[in-house]
């Protein structure tokens, strides 16, 4: 079935419908024919596809599929790449991301990131989380109810409350993870994406973030790449299964409800890749 925002019911006549994919929800990226080159290399093609509020998309696949590329094209961090061009439409909320007048810094407010390795900031735990706020205009007062705000958000707050003065860099990895998405969370953004953010962590620390986005996707549209297809079938909603042709690059395979995408994917390459056929 087709789901946009604009045929969604209203709030009181919310359908659930019986592929158990969940109540409807907005439209937030509306992606149509997407293909992104590395100077003449298109690194992948033939992404139509939706990303809906208030749900994890997950995007799988094997190395090299060009998952992270497509992730970095969703609030033009691939900007920061030379050489790299974006064909087809990629809409968020409607608006054309590609379109001149969209401004990256802005459109990276809405739309933040976690990345596969924890990077704070060399700084306290507490700085991490004030430091863009603060440079967004959060005045001084409020500061500590953000940064609290924000590492309750993120799971953090009863393990570091008493050491907020602390370098980041003494935490564990999981929660350095952790203290990362309470810095994403605390501008307040829109959307998260996520680029494997649990390859670099223990099975529990994974767990946990795991637990958390779960959480964080009442408020947040999460989307996430993870080459651990349990964590896919476990935490998303949606999920996207792309595949490398070798010279001819990355390729969206197809896209279904989390839970059909497991038991009965539409494409026989999905079947042999969830189960453990390939890749
Ligand atoms: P995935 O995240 O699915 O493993 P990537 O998006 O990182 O895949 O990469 C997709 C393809 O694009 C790969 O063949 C990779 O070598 C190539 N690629 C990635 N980044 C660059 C770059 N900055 N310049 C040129 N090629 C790149
Ligand atoms: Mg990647």
């Amino acid at each position: 079935m087709v789901r946009t925002g604009n045929t969604a019911p209203a709030e009181d006549a919310v359908t659930v419908p019986d592929d158990g994919s969940g109540p409807l929800r907005d439209v937030v990226y509306d992606l149509d024919d997407v293909a992104v080159y590395y100077g003449s290399y298109r690194a992948i093609r033939g992404v139509t596809m939706q990303m809906h509020a208030q749900e994890i998309t997950a995007l799988i696949g094997p190395s090299g599929c060009g998952k992270t590329t497509l992730l970095r094209c969703l609030n033009r961090m691939n900007d920061l790449v030379a050489g790299t061009r974006v064909d087809g439409t990629i809409r968020y909320h409607g608006q054309d991301v590609q379109a001149p007048t969209v401004k990256p810094i802005e459109l990276r407010r809405k739309v933040g990131m976690v990345f596969q390795k924890p990077n704070p900031f060399p700084k306290s735990i507490f700085e991490n989380v004030a430091f863009t706020p603060r440079a967004n205009g959060v005045p001084k007062k409020d500061l500590a109810e953000v940064v609290e705000g924000a590492l309750r958000q993120a799971a953090l707050w009863d393990e570091v409350k008493d050491k907020l003065k602390q370098s980041a860099f003494e935490l564990s990895g999981g929660q350095q993870q952790r203290l990362c998405i309470a810095r994403a969370i605390a501008v307040k953004p829109d959307v998260i994406l996520m680029d494997e953010p649990c390859s670099a962590l223990d099975p529990i620390a994974t767990l946990r973030i795991e637990e958390l986005m779960v959480n964080l996707k009442e408020q947040f549209t999460i989307i996430i790449v993870t080459h651990n297809l349990q964590q896919a079938a476990r935490v998303s909603d949606t999920t996207a299964f792309f595949t490398t042709e070798g010279k001819e690059g990355g390729v969206l395979v197809e896209v279904a409800p989390t839970r059909k995408m497991f038991d009965s994917p539409a494409d026989q390459r999905t079947l042999d890749y969830v189960t453990g056929r390939f890749g």
